[in-house]
């Protein structure tokens, strides 16, 4: 039924066929030697996309899991903490902080802007912070930020650098050692091409020292246990067997390409994505290459043509699927994903899609569109 559906959507993403038959081999124990192995590939492959000497954790979860397991394992309630918000998931890491009893500030960029550092300097000569919360890719507006100068800065004030960086690991490079960034968090259904079911997050050698006294509760995304029982080769709780399977097979994937060729071709195609759309005559509500987002483009349509119209054309017509806009964009625009398993003809296809459908809803369109 869904045999025919191309999603372009900024999660979940396609899998591979190979992917989801690893999906379908039996359970093993999970307390047994072959599930060991099978950890031990899966840490090695996530530390080597990550960049990363530190630990790893493997949560059974979906990203948002993650991000909740980096702020209580590392934060107490009451601690001052400074959240950077470029739209809604920015936006929800802060509102996790603060459902936790932390004191959260919250920065906000203007819609389709990024923070810079210099911001983030202002703020900190306002307060001390003990966390910095900053979404990489923010999926809802489609900025990216620049971490490795804000991450810089919030380090040499003596804050946690906490990370979601959900669309960006296996899209763009975010070398966690080598920017010092202490707790980065992604997850299975975007730039790993995998089904949803999985969630990183790498702990900073500061992360464990900020553990030793974080007071938020926490049993289930506990670090100390996942230090403890990953050490023995195993998870403390039962974990998703089948969506290890998957991240095998999707580390394997993206070995075989080579990271350096997965950037290139999120470059690739997001440039074709923002070149095409302002062939079109559309607007992007990121104007700016440098803070574009690699994962996911976000597009307004033209003066009188809804965008809901043009995704439900787009999908019944065409069968590609785009995302609409989050919060207060939900009405502004549409969003096109290109994060994962992707290649330059996916694009063209979506694109002289977009074409056809702006004619057919009376909109002026240039006559070349590739
Ligand atoms: C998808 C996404 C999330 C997490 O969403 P889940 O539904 O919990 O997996 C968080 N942050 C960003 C930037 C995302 O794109």
């Amino acid at each position: 039924m869904f045999d025919n559906i191309r999603l372009m959507l900024p999660g979940p993403t396609p899998v591979p066929p190979s992917i989801l038959q690893a999906q379908a081999l039996p359970m093993i124990n999970h307390r047994g030697k072959e599930f060991s192995q099978l950890l031990a590939d899966c840490l090695t492959g996530i530390k080597w996309v990550y960049g990363t000497q530190g630990d790893i954790a493997l949560l059974t979860s979906s990203g948002t899991g993650g991000l909740e397991a980096a702020i209580v394992n590392t934060l107490s309630p009451g601690d001052r903490v400074l959240a950077l918000v470029t739209g809604e998931f920015g936006e929800r890491f802060g509102k996790i902080a603060e459902t936790f009893g932390a004191q959260v500030d919250h920065l906000k960029a203007e819609t389709g802007r990024a923070i810079e550092p210099e911001q983030v300097e202002e703020a900190f000569k306002k307060h001390a912070y003990k966390a910095v919360l900053i979404t990489h890719n923010e999926t809802s507006t489609a900025v990216m930020n620049p971490i490795e100068p804000i991450a810089k800065l919030a380090k040499s004030h003596g804050a946690l650098v906490m990370v979601d960086g959900i669309t960006s690991v296996g899209v763009v490079p975010l070398p966690v050692d080598e920017w010092g960034l202490d707790l980065v968090v992604s997850g299975s259904q975007k730039g790993f091409m995998m089904p949803p079911g999985l969630a990183f997050v790498s702990i900073s050698k500061d992360a464990w020292e900020a553990h030793k006294t974080a007071k938020m509760p926490h049993f289930y995304w506990d670090f100390s246990k996942f230090k403890e029982w990953m050490e023995k080769g195993q998870t403390p709780w039962t974990p998703a067997i089948s969506t290890c399977y998957a991240l095998h097979r999707s580390l394997e994937l993206i070995q075989e390409e080579g990271l350096e060729n997965v950037y290139a071709r999120h470059e690739e195609l997001t440039q074709m994505v923002r070149h095409g759309v302002r062939t079109l005559g559309l607007k992007l509500l990121v104007e700016e290459d440098r803070i574009a987002s690699r994962a996911v483009t976000a597009v307004r349509p033209p003066e009188g043509v809804s965008p809901h119209a043009l995704r439900a054309i787009m999908q019944e017509r065409y069968g590609i699927v785009l995302a609409g806009g989050q919060g207060a964009l939900k009405d502004e625009i549409f969003r096109i994903g290109h994060i994962g398993n992707y290649r330059p003809a996916d694009v063209l296809m979506a694109l002289s899609s977009l074409a056809l459908i702006l004619k057919e809803l009376g909109a002026k369109v240039p006559e070349t569109v590739a």
